[in-house]
């Protein structure tokens, strides 16, 4: 498993960041991780955090945790705490926590300059003039009729417009670079437009914003970025990234790289329709365990270490790759498998009665919590006379090759004896609710003797175990790409939870903290609820089966 401090130097970006560091094109690497705050982090955001972040680790740099937050309307404090929340539990520290909202005043000097230097001018084009004005892939743009106005015009409006006298829409400031570029990024792009909308962190102070591609660029450049990592769908905007830096007064100038985005199957990774999931009620909220978040799979029971793990696994490149969810699923059975606890639980009880057990005995029997790692210690498991089995692990006409239960058969409950059954007993209509069995008082620790005895299922003691709800989460979409459906709402699982409510835990779970992770075994991976647990009801989420069932 990879740990933060020794990634290995494995992808192009890396490669690039040792030759310029061996070049002395700089004598410390600088990255930042950009969110905007319209949103919970998704796993994509995974690979971005722990690519620039993993890279100044690597080189001894440093790394800025950047909110790009330049579109107040769909923006809020309440993802700022969350984005800060999960790259901090991503395990990785920022060097400095900043917005792009602290440049705003810098923004406008800059601007300004441009205007000053005949390189951006102020236009009254509306927005359907301006999508004819700008031409086609196939087809040169038209210059504005405002192209043309003087730079004292263009500064005395620029001014008026961050003075708040225009109606919203009703001007625009743009580049002046050439409506004929082939790249459509270059025909004189937006640069601020008005917008009378309260920003969180600036209030109403502004009532102009910059635009995203004349923001990114000026925020990397007075932070010292020297690798402006960002995906592919850039590439055709570092044109204008480099024009802007190349044409105002600023000596910094980040090298933008670009790599592919990461897309998983069966979910979904933009956080506008993660937000519509939201929205329209078909999770609980950004943090649902089916969720394709951070906060969601955190709260699924993912460990930070699996989610470091599987972007490591899956690479950096600049091809676009689709990465099956078994590969992110097989990061978290792995690390689960070496550090979680094992427990008992029986997720649907049948009851079964030890005849020959003295009634009033109860035994305290000792398990370890991990069976190949004697330092996690052990627990203490009651046995007495009623224990309850899974419903499953007993066959009323068992199939061929059956090694669990069966009437006159014998099984081992694990940790404890072998048991026999005698008898069953059944409901009116013949389902089986209670097995009369007896134990084997010489098989604690024991193989029974003069016979074999294959199969070992799981139990808990009926009085001493506790109730519990277990959520079974499953895939959230039927489809691999669902982004690809018409209505990508259409493609979701309907069976992507299965709420067990009358579950049997054992004992030793009361002191289990939230947020903690099981085996249950044979059972799968769970972690406690840290939403709607608690001591009078344990809740708990599974993670992920014990093995891949959807091959
Ligand atoms: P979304 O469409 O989900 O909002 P975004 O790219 O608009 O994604 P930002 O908040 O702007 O989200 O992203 C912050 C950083 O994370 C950017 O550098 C972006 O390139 C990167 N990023 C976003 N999604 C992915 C992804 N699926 N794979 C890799 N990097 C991603
Ligand atoms: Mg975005």
């Amino acid at each position: 498993m990879s740990t933060i401090e020794n990634l290995p130097a494995t992808n192009f970006i890396r490669q690039i960041v040792a030759k310029d560091l061996a070049e002395n094109k700089h004598n410390k690497v600088i990255t930042r991780f950009p969110p905007e705050p319209n949103g919970f982090l998704h796993i994509g955001h995974a690979k971005s955090i722990c690519l620039n972040f993993g890279i100044a680790s690597e080189f001894s740099g440093l790394c800025n945790l950047r909110f790009d937050d330049t579109n107040p309307e769909k923006e809020s404090i309440e993802y700022v705490h969350a984005i800060e929340k999960d790259v901090h539990w991503l395990g990785f520290k920022w060097a400095e926590l900043r917005h792009s909202s602290d440049y705003f005043e810098q923004l406008y000097d800059f601007a300004v300059e441009l205007i000053e230097k005949g390189l951006a001018y102020v236009d009254s084009l509306n927005a359907e003039q301006m999508r004819e004005y700008r031409g086609s892939l196939t087809k040169p743009g038209k210059e504005s009729p405002d192209r043309h106005r003087s730079i004292a015009e263009n500064l005395d409006l620029f001014t008026r417009m961050r003075a708040g006298e225009f109606s919203d829409g009703q001007y625009l400031l743009r580049a002046k670079i050439d409506m004929a570029a082939s790249n459509i990024n270059m025909r004189d792009p937006a640069l601020y437009r008005i917008r009378r909308v309260h920003h969180q962190r600036t209030g109403d102070a502004w009532c102009i914003y910059p635009m995203y591609d004349y923001t990114h660029c000026i925020s990397d450049a007075l932070e010292g970025i020297t690798h402006s990592l960002c995906t592919l769908e850039f590439a055709d905007h570092r044109p204008l990234y480099d024009w802007i830096l190349d044409n105002i007064s600023i000596d910094c100038h980040p090298l933008q790289i670009e790599f592919s985005r990461l897309e998983l199957e069966y979910t979904i990774v933009s956080k506008r329709k993660l937000n519509q999931l939201v929205v329209e009620g078909h999770v609980s909220g950004w943090d649902d365990p089916r969720m394709p978040t951070i906060a969601g799979l955190r709260r699924a029971g993912f460990t930070p270490a699996a989610i470091r793990d599987f972007c490591e696994r899956i690479g950096v490149t600049k091809k676009d790759a689709w990465i099956e969810m078994s590969v992110l699923e097989s990061c978290i059975r792995e690390d689960l498998n070496n550090t979680a606890f094992r427990a008992m639980a029986v997720l649907e009880p049948l009851k079964v009665v030890l005849e020959n057990y003295p009634e009033a005995q109860v035994e305290q029997l000792e398990m370890s919590n991990h069976p190949q790692d004697e330092t996690q210690g052990k627990r203490i498991v009651p046995f007495a006379k009623v224990v309850y089995i899974e419903q499953d692990d007993f066959a009323d006409i068992p199939p061929p090759k059956y090694k669990r239960l069966i009437e006159g058969g014998e099984v081992r409950l694990r940790g404890a004896y072998v048991i026999k059954c005698n008898e069953i007993i059944k409901d009116a209509e013949g389902k089986v609710i209670e097995l009369r069995c007896t134990y084997d008082e010489n098989t604690l620790g024991k193989k029974p003797e003069g016979r074999k005895v294959k199969g070992v299922i799981h139990w808990v003691a009926a009085e001493h175990a506790l109730d519990a709800e277990v959520r079974l989460y499953d895939r959230l979409f039927n489809v691999a790409n669902p982004s690809a459906e018409e209505n990508f709402c259409d493609a979701l699982n309907p069976n992507s939870l299965e709420v067990v409510t009358d579950a049997k835990v054992e004992s030793s779970l009361a002191k289990a903290e939230l947020g903690s992770r099981f085996q249950f075994e044979r059972v799968g991976y769970f972690c406690l609820d840290t939403k709607d647990s608690s001591a009078s009801k344990l809740v708990f989420n599974r993670t992920v089966t014990l093995r891949d069932t959807w091959v």
